[in-house]
């Protein structure tokens, strides 16, 4: 069998964990990995954290544009388009980022 080099761990691809680090639940899975389970959880957790600060980013954001920008029609229009541009570019950050850190 061909060794998968874009494996998290392409040395140890053959050790096998017993037991899921995070949740101690019985389950067989490649070492460094966790069930299931525990990466549902950490995906919604990081969701709804995401979505929380994307929000209170986004009115910051907004409360300035709409302080800062003149009345003019295109400016409002290209500087809505850029707060909601910032509150999904803030969402993906903010869950990339925590899932990094809650695995
Ligand atoms: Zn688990």
């Amino acid at each position: 069998m061909l060794r998968q080099w874009n494996s998290r761990t392409p040395l140890f691809g053959y050790l096998r964990e017993q037991e899921c680090p995070r949740c101690r639940r019985p389950v067989d899975l490649p070492l460094g990995e966790i069930c299931t389970p525990c990466q549902r959880d950490i995906r919604r957790r990081t969701a709804r954290i995401a979505r929380i600060v994307a929000l209170l980013s986004t009115v910051i954001v907004g409360a300035y544009v709409l302080l800062r920008v003149p009345a003019d029609p295109t400016a409002r229009l290209v500087s809505g388009a850029a707060v909601a541009i910032w509150y999904l570019l803030t969402n993906l950050v903010v869950r990339r980022v925590l899932r990094e850190f809650l695995t």
